[in-house]
This record gives C-alpha cells, structure tokens and sequence, in this order.
C-alpha cells in the first residue's frame, strides 16, 4: 500500500487521458496552465486521476481565466528486478583517489542506495591516471547501452563495461524553484540531483530520449529567468567535493590548485582550503554560489589586478548534449574551454573544474565618504590603483560616493564597528522606509539621505575600518530581495556615464543627453561602482591564457561594472523601475557597455548581443552546435538573447508559454513549453503534444523503477 501511495505521485505512469470541458487547442502565447491533481481511484494496476487545469491568458489589460477538467488513467509499471541486482563495477578510488591530503574529500558517497555504485567504463587508461598525479583527465564516452541513441557517440565504448541501467537515475518531480530574490519562479518537471559523472551522463541520455531540455542549477542566485524551467532541472549540490590539492605548482603568483567537484560552493572552497593556506584570489559580495554557476555567467568582484572568477580556472570537463565528458583547457579544446568559461548554462555540464588559488591571508580595508566631485577627479589618477581591491557605492541624491579599499596585510583580525543596517532596527526600518516610498516615492532622497547617512556618515571623512580574513573582507551585505541591472563599460567612460545619469536623476534630461523622460521618477539605492581587469599582463593569479568568449569584461582595457539596484521591500517592484533601466540601459550602451549576463537587464535584443560581441559570438555559437546541436541547454532566455527569435526552434529547445504572477511570493512564475518542438516529432502523431506520462514510457522499465525508488526515499 505504501508502494502505491508513493507511485501516485509519480509522474513515472503511463496514462491515457479523457478531457471535458474547452480549451483552445493552439493557447496564446502568454497563457499558462496550473494543474492541480487529485487521486480518487487506485485498482489493480491502474491509478486513476482527476485534474483540474487553470488557464489564463494574458494581455495589456490583465488576465482572463478558465478552466477545464482531465480525467486519466495511470498503469503502474512493474518495478524492474534488474535493479536489486545492479552491482559492482566502479572502481571510484581509481578515478578520483590518491591524495593523502586530510581535507581532500571522497567522491560523493552513495547515500544508503546500494544500486548506486558507477560501473567501470574499462577504459584502463582512465583508472591509471591518477589525479594526484596529473589533473587531467581523459574524455569519457557516453555509458554504454544508450550510447547508440545519441548523435554524435564520440567514441567506442568497451563491450565489456556495465550497462546504464547500473547507474542509479537521482530525480524528483514537485521541485519549486526561484531566484535567491523570489524574483521568477518555476516548477521543473524533473529535479536531478546526481552524484557521479556517470549519473550525470545517464540523465542526459534520458533527457534525449524524452525529448526534454536539461537547465542547470547551481545555487540559484542568478537574479533573471536565466535558470527558470517547466523542464528538467540539474543540480550538481550532491558533487561538491574537493577531489585535489596542489601546492605550489605555478610560476605566476599563484599558490596552488584545486580540483573541484563543479557543484561546491565558493563558501565551501574557501572554508576547505584554509587548513591548506590557500583561498580565492577574489570575491564577488557574495561566496554563496557555485563555482560552475559563478564562471558561467562572468561573475567578478571589484580589482584592477583580476579579471573574472572564470579567468581562475585551468581547466574543466563537461558532459555535452550527446553524453561525452569531455575535458579541455587553453591548450586543449582551446574552443570549447573559451565557451565553457562564460558557458551560460548552453554549452554542456560542467562536472569538474581545476582551479588556481592563493595564499590565504588576512586584508585590512576602509571605508570613507567622499564627495562626488572628489571621487571623479582621482579617477584617472589613484582611485582604482590605491589598493588591490576598491569598490565604490554612489548615491546620487547624496552627492557622495563611499570609497571601500583593500590590501593585504600581516596584521591581526580587527572587527569592524557595527552598522545601521546590519543591525536589525536598521534593517527593517529601511525596508518599512522603501515600502513607503512605493506608494509615495517622492520620499526617496529624503529616505536616502536618512538611512545612508546612519550607515556612513552626513558629511565627508573615514567611516571605518577593519581586518578580516580575505575569504569574509570581501563580502558585504546585499540585504534583502532586488532587482540588479549591471553594466560593463570602457573604465574611461566612467566620469561620463556617472555625471550625466546624476544630471539625468536629478532631471536634467538636456543636460544627460538622455532621451527619456525623468520627470516625478525616483530612484534608490546606492548605485555600485567596481571595476576588473582581466588583460593578461595586469592580471594577479590569472591562471588563463584566454578569456571566455562571452567573457562581458572589455577585451583590451579596465573594465567599469555600474550596478543599479532597486530594493524589493516585501516583495513589491518598485514602481521606477521600467523607466529607470531604460534610460540608464540606453546609455549604458551608447558607452559601448555589455550587460551582466546574470542581472535583470531588459531592454537587449540579440542584434544587440551581436554588435557587442561580433565575431566571439559568432564562434560560441559554433561550439556550441557542435556540443549540443539538438538544443538540450537551450531554453527561451537563451532564444532571446543569444540565438535570434527568427530562426526555427531546435528539436529539444524549450519555448516560453508566458509568465504570470506568483501570488504567494511575489515575482513572476514562467512556465515553458517543455516539448514544443518535439511534439511534431512525436511518435504519438504529429499534432499531438507529447505529455510527460508518454514522454516517460520512452525509458526502460527499470530506469523508471530508479525513478520510484528515489521517491520513496
Ligand atoms: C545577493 C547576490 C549578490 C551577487 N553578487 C555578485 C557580484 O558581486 N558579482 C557578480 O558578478 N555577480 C554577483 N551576483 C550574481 C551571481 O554571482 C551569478 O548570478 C552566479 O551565476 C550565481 O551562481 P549560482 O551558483 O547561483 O548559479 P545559477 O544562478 O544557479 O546558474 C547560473 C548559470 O550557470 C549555469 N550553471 C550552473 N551550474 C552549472 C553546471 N554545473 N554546468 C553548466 N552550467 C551551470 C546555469 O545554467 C546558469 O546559466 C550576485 C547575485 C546575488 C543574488
């Protein structure tokens, strides 16, 4: 009875459903559907459900609902023997073993489930090659028995290795996912979590069987749609281990390299790697994502002596659209590297990253108020050189800007004084201020002045200082929900971009050269002001040769990155917000600026990517055919920005249904269409959409018996 219970909710049924009620067969384009299920009947092998669909389509004016009912019924597959009996193989201390360091972790561990140990490939070379003593590793081929359902099969797997159906498949339905800032939300029809690269490789070859598009997760702090899916959804959170250490291995200020599993966490990194007195070379504000996800979207923190996190790594292995893991570097697959290293999700799995750290110190850094006028004359001159990191916060109704610099230094830990806001009265009373200040916004300078004057100071000097480990000195308090529109542009363009958006805010449209309208529009936050360099000659510990082609930062100068942050207060947008970005996004790209990949911009069309990109496009769209030309990592944000809404949808593509308010949290829900292509393409009839429960009887018996087991877990 349990069993049964379990297997409700399984999607892993086969199914045939009886609609009542209208629905129009082709929904517009902004409709969505929500589902709601009910079991009222299980005999014999059949589970029968009722489900009640909520339509809404969307216009200028609002929504319009209806609804209409399904009634189905579900076959229980019977669970597979083949899966009690999986069993030996893998020889893991081969493939990731040797290293005596204490803090070197295993592989991820099996977890209870005694079906999951990875079978041998019997690629011998591949266990002899020891990490420990040489970071590279071979390609690996897809596992063996689906391998002929794939494109492009690589190479020749060994007839004596284990089959797939070894390999335990880790996925769960009724996953919710959202952005760190509740920003979007989605509801994936598979969450994966898997623990080996084999498991990695077996879901992409169900997902090809499915017909489903693959998203990749890391910790979901992206703040766009980036990461949003009806689809599948793949979380590498169960490969987050350090596999190696290296010390003292590299001639250009670097202290060592690490071996990581591409799920772990920057926190994780830093925290493992201190008993080896190695650490980042450099942070963004927060240590709280992934390392895969922070390369692949070109995340930076604030220094003239580094470029992007991704110019750390020296080399990664991927699994592709048809299976293949694939290892490279700037000497190996130099292409394929160049569009892993700012991959946004489109060009494989990234499963394994070598990274290039530092010595572990402590920093000393401090803050001061400065005047706007002050901060632009030292521009050119010491302002970005002063010390190894700076960053700045602006706030245009103040006039003032906080300088924040850092350096290494021998010197103790010293803590910093409390602040304002990192208090709780400081925080909620600016939050309760900026919920004001949506309905009546013409309190924003006022409010302003108030809270940044408490946090820092009312008038120009030192406001503090401290000594932290590095690894937690570079990290601020990003406080709670916002939107976040960042900008790369030309470090020189700098004291132009600034005075004519301060001339703009303060609505002097002639004066900004800014063809929008700012009258009654009030904007708030500081507006975060950093800078990178990721030329090669300037570049502390760059451990690349080459730099990602999606690589946002300036190819050949000092790189500005303008933040304008809006503040969410509970959840609600505040109401200067389309025309706010608008104008600040025009002129961003009249400086010749690129968006930050992650961040809500939203005035960008392709042809835009284009100009800004030319012929690094062009070439990561090459590689990324190549990898993954049936459109596995491909979804709607990548459709939009990247490859063109012209063109014809690849056959995995995941297309937009629309997006609609989240009710609950706020933000908006984006519902895709998991199979939009696929359903011309369907072996159920050409007009008929494959639904999940058919999608699923494509897998074999026991890959779907993994599928329940994991459930029931
Ligand atoms: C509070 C906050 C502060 C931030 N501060 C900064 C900052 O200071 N500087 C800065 O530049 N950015 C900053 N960001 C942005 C953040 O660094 C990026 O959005 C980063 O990509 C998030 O990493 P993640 O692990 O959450 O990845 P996700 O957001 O989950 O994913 C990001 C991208 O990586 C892909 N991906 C994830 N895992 C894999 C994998 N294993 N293989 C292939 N592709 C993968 C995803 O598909 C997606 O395209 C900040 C974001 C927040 C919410």
């Amino acid at each position: 009875m349990l069993d049964l219970l379990l297997l409700v909710n399984a999607p892993v049924l086969k199914g045939t459903t009886w609609k009542r009620g209208k629905i129009s067969p082709a929904f517009p384009s902004r409709a969505f559907i929500r589902a709601q299920t009910n079991v009222f009947a299980i005999k014999a092998r059949h589970i029968f459900t009722l489900q009640r669909h909520d339509v809404k389509d969307y216009n200028e004016q609002g929504y319009r609902s209806s609804a209409y009912l399904s009634l189905t019924a579900h076959t229980i597959l019977p669970r597979s023997s083949s899966m009690a009996s999986a069993k030996g193989g893998p020889d893991f201390e081969s493939l990731y073993a040797t290293s005596t360091d204490t803090d070197v972790d295993a592989p991820s561990p099996s977890k209870g489930d005694d079906t999951n140990e990875a079978p041998s490939f019997g690629t011998e070379d591949y266990a002899q090659d020891s990490l420990k003593a040489k970071f590279q590793l071979p390609d690996l081929p897809p596992p063996q028995s689906l391998s002929s359902n794939s494109s492009a099969t690589g190479s020749n797997p060994d007839p004596t290795s284990t089959t797939i159906h070894d390999i335990p498949f880790r996925a769960q339905p009724a996953h919710r996912h959202h952005t760190w800032a509740k920003t979007f939300h989605s509801r994936p029809e598979l969450y994966i979590r898997p623990q080996t690269i084999e498991e990695v490789q077996k879901a992409v070859i169900l997902a090809r069987r499915s017909k489903r598009r693959i998203v990749l997760t890391g910790a979901g702090h992206s703040p766009s749609d980036l990461t949003c899916t009806s689809a599948w959804m793949m979380n590498l959170g169960d490969m987050a281990s350090v596999l190696d250490v290296k010390k003292d291995t590299l001639e250009k200020g670097g202290a060592g390299t690490v071996l990581l599993q591409a799920g772990i966490y920057l926190r994780d990194i830093n925290e493992k790697m201190a008993s080896h007195g190695l650490t980042m070379p450099n942070l963004g504000s927060i240590n709280a994502q992934s390392i895969a996800g922070a390369i692949s979207t070109g995340t930076h923190g604030s220094s003239m002596r580094h470029g992007l996190l991704a110019q750390s790594i020296r080399s990664l292995r991927l699994v592709t659209g048809d299976g293949r893991a694939l290892w490279c570097s700037a000497q190996e697959k130099p292409d394929l590297f160049r569009a892993a290293l700012v991959s946004l999700g489109a060009i494989g799995i990234i499963t394994e990253v070598e990274f290039q750290l530092t010595a572990s110190t402590n920093i000393e850094w401090h803050q001061s108020l400065e005047t706007l006028d002050t901060v632009l004359s030292n521009w050119e001159k010491t302002l970005w050189t002063q010390a190894e990191y700076v960053r700045c916060w602006w706030m245009p109704y103040m006039k003032h800007v906080i300088v924040w610099k850092a350096d290494k230094t021998t010197k103790p830990k010293r803590a910093p004084k409390p602040s304002f806001y990192g208090g709780a009265l400081g925080f909620h009373s600016y939050r309760i201020m900026l919920w004001a200040a949506y309905y009546i916004p013409s309190l924003l300078p006022t409010i302003e002045w108030f809270v940044f004057g408490m946090q820092y100071r009312f008038s120009p000097g030192p406001v503090t200082d401290a000594v932290e480990e590095q690894k937690d000195g570079l990290l601020m308090d990003c406080l709670f929900s916002q939107f976040v529109n960042e900008w790369a542009i030309p470090l020189h363009k700098g004291p132009e971009a600034l005075t004519r958006l301060d001339k703009w805010i303060h609505g002097d449209e002639e004066g900004s050269e800014i063809p929008f309208s700012a009258k009654n529009l009030y904007v708030h936050c500081p507006i975060e002001v950093r800078v990178s360099d990721g030329a090669q000659s300037n570049v502390d510990n760059s451990a690349c040769a080459v730099r990602g082609f999606m690589d946002p930062s300036m190819p050949d100068e000092p790189t500005l990155y303008l933040n304008a942050t809006l503040y969410r207060a509970f959840g609600l947008d505040p109401p200067c917000k389309e025309r706010y970005y608008e104008a600040f996004e025009w002129l961003m790209k009249e400086l010749g600026g690129r968006p930050h990949w992650a961040k809500n911009f939203q005035e960008v069309s392709k042809d835009d990517i284009s100009k800004m990109y030319g012929d690094n496009l062009t070439k990561f769209l090459k590689v990324r055919h190549e990898v993954d030309p049936d459109g596995m990592f491909v979804g709607p944000w990548h459709r939009r920005n990247l490859l063109g809404e012209g063109d014809v949808p690849l056959l995995l593509e995941e297309q937009a249904l629309g997006t609609s308010p989240n009710k609950s949290e706020g933000g908006l829900k984006f519902t895709g269409e998991i199979n939009a292509r696929a359903q011309t393409m369907s072996p159920f009839g050409s007009l008929q959409s494959v639904r999940s429960e058919e999608s699923f009887d494509l897998l074999e018996d026991d890959e779907v018996a993994h599928l329940l087991k994991k459930e029931s877990m």
